[in-house]
């Protein structure tokens, strides 16, 4: 499988459909020595259904900070982990940040596998430019969002967002209002999962189409980038 060994491993998993994991995804979770999870309840079934049966230790962002030193002892001590979310790729607005960082200030080996992540397929499906994007994640809701708005509002590369299903009629208001009616908007929902769609046009049309109904299920937003 792998050339070299490495003490952690961040290993992506399926964002919907339960088919979209990797070979060598598969096998690093059945090779290391403990598998670290956002949720153990949620990877336990993803694991059961992959026939995975390894120790779960669970790591998300209340005990990050508190697990850390804990984990890199144990790894100097020669356990092989695994990280991985609820969904797609750790550390990807989902923990795993801090964990990569002490990781390599300790001089150990970190590897990140390829594979899902919700903002990759939204942004090719939006049809906008994909030589040049900027990710930005979930905005913040209150304090700085209007701040952020008015920054992206100037960005001439695509821009790619987290938004959960209730603010998204909200987000697609201040598009509007902070980047014009006009400005093309794709938002991409329950990517890989049978009820997926992907809506694209101007914002004011984006806006009347997820007014129509209770917008449900998980959301990725990509606006194009501001023209000349
Ligand atoms: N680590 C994940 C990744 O690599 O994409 C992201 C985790 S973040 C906590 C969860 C957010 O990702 C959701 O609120 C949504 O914005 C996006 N997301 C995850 N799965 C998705 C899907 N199947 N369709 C659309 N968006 C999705």
């Amino acid at each position: 499988m792998d050339a070299r060994k490495s003490n952690l491993y961040l290993v992506p998993t399926p964002i919907g459909n339960l088919a979209d994991i990797t070979l060598r995804a598969l096998e690093v979770l059945k090779t290391v020595d403990v598998i670290l999870a956002e949720d153990t309840r949620t990877s336990g079934f993803l694991l059961k259904h992959y026939q995975i049966s390894k120790p779960l230790q669970s790591f998300h962002i209340f005990n990050e900070h508190k697990t850390l030193a804990g984990l890199i002892q144990r790894m100097q001590q020669g356990e092989a982990m695994a990280l991985i979310s609820d969904a797609g790729t750790p550390g990807i607005s989902d923990p795993g940040f801090l964990l990569v960082r002490e990781v390599l200030r300790a001089g150990l080996q970190v590897d990140c596998l390829p594979g899902p992540t919700a903002l990759i397929p939204a942004l090719i499906k939006s049809g906008f430019p994909t030589d040049r994007f900027v990710f930005e994640g979930f905005l913040p809701h209150k304090k700085g969002r209007q701040t952020a708005m008015k920054k992206l509002a100037e960005e001439d590369r695509t821009i790619v967002l987290y938004e959960s299903p209730h603010r998204l009629v909200k987000l697609l208001e201040q598009v509007i209002e902070f980047m014009g009616a006009d400005r093309f908007v794709s938002v991409s929902r329950e990517l890989t999962k049978l009820h997926e769609e992907t809506f694209t046009g101007a914002a004011h049309e984006a806006l009347a189409h997820f007014q129509k109904k209770e917008v449900k299920g998980e959301i990725v937003v990509v606006i194009d980038g501001k023209k000349e």
